[in-house]
């Protein structure tokens, strides 16, 4: 049996019914063009069919705290000793975290995501609760929601003073994750805790997806040692490298010479708009810099680059609608990116980023779409409207409807 999304309109503006077979679209035809067998399906009314979304970078774990764990500070060291002073006054708990990070998943899919990539902190004497607690979250989510874990181990990694937290890491592996993470910026040895997450990802065969280069500071750029120790160690896996916010800070040259070797390592940059914009350039009040990555020197040589959201509603940044038309609008705005190449960066280069297929609403395609009342990718990215179906598999998973109102006084009222 097939199911039908009827009356979709694709972005060249043409109105078709999407035909759907066992989780894939089986043909896009005119509307009303094609006898079909189906005994059930949606009638989309008309409304824009875009691939669905997906956030390669979260940290659902901390999600929708951002009253619990106040940062006045503002900045990135203020948000992580918020955390590490919550989480040592036993205000995370673990029921806490799953009932956030489910709460945090269910955002992400009613506004049109299908897949999700989340950080997971992984330390302290108990490592991997809250990876327990965001898989525990996820099982709600069986077949809505596709989740990615990356252990987010602390530093040191190296040396007698790193033992615990690559024991934390070892264990956090063998509970289940997709992915080794890490932050080389901030290790005092930032080249041994590449190596480290490298061997650790080759021995348990998962990926690498790091934090690199979340400051400003131009003399640090351990994405260039990563994306060399990536081709230099003939890494199978998949690797990842979130924010690289100091490429940004680099001259062109430097710039292209780093992104020729990230995209001949094949490392997926994620650069992360609202947390960089809210966490970096406190100490610049002058001409302050954006805190994104070289998103066009990236992208000139090639090299794969998609946007998520990072932290949502937490000491690392206290606002996000876990909406990713919120960051395309950010690429549009603070990236320069037009829509379509925004939009693109928060769906099919961040499934592609993930390891998953790509989505142009053709047949053989995986029918995970969003409809979406609007007139255009620019359009939903600008009006961001909450009148929205979400399918995964062609299975409907999210729908939500917006209203809006003017009320005249009456002549009296006045
Ligand atoms: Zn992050």
């Amino acid at each position: 049996m097939t199911r039908v999304l009827a009356n979709a309109r694709l972005t060249d503006g043409s109105t078709v019914d999407i035909h759907i077979r066992d989780g894939m679209i089986d043909a896009v035809e005119p509307t009303g063009s094609k006898a079909s067998e189906a005994s059930d399906g949606e009638d989309l009314c008309g409304w824009l069919v875009l691939p669905a979304m997906a956030e390669p970078h979260a940290h659902l774990d901390k999600a929708l705290t951002a009253e619990e764990v106040p940062n006045p500070k503002g900045d990135l060291f203020g948000a992580i000793d918020a955390w590490i002073t919550a989480a040592a006054a036993g205000r995370i708990t673990l029921e806490g975290t799953v009932e956030r990070a489910a709460a945090a998943m269910e955002l992400l899919l009613v506004h049109g995501v299908t897949a999700v990539r989340t950080h997971v902190n992984v330390l302290g004497p108990n490592p991997t609760e809250s990876l327990s607690a965001v898989k525990e979250a996820a099982a709600r989510f069986d077949g809505l929601l596709d989740v990615q874990t990356v252990a987010l181990a602390v530093s040191p990694m190296n040396g007698a003073e790193g033992a615990d937290n690559r024991s934390a890491l070892a264990a956090a592996v063998e509970e289940g994750v997709d992915f080794v993470g890490g932050c080389p910026h901030l290790d005092s040895d930032g080249p041994g805790l590449i190596r480290n997450a490298l061997a650790v990802a080759t021995d348990a065969g998962i990926g690498v997806d790091l934090h690199v280069d979340e400051m400003l500071d131009p003399s640090v750029l351990t994405l260039r040692e990563f994306a060399r120790q990536v081709i230099d160690s003939g890494f199978e896996g998949s690797a990842a490298a979130s924010h690289c916010v100091t490429l940004g800070m680099q001259s062109r040259a430097v710039q292209l010479e780093v992104a020729a070797l990230v995209a001949e390592a094949g490392i997926a940059v994620f650069t992360l708009p609202q947390t960089n914009l809210f966490l970096q350039g406190r100490d610049h009040p002058t001409a302050t810099p954006r805190g994104l990555t070289a998103v066009s020197a990236l992208q000139e040589c090639g090299a794969l680059v998609a946007a998520g959201a990072d932290n949502v509603q937490d000491p690392f940044n206290p606002i996000g609608r876990s909406d990713p038309l919120e960051t395309a609008a950010l690429m549009v705005t603070a990236g320069h990116q037009l829509p379509d190449a925004a939009y693109d960066m928060v769906s099919n280069s961040a499934r592609r980023a993930m390891g998953l297929p790509v989505i142009n609403i053709k047949p053989g395609d995986p029918a995970d779409i969003v409809a979406i009342d609007a007139p255009s990718i620019r359009g939903a990215i600008a009006d961001a409207p909450m009148a929205r179906r979400v399918f995964r598999r062609g299975l409907l998973v999210a729908s939500a409807d917006q209203q809006t109102a003017i009320h005249h006084p009456t002549q009296e009222e006045k």
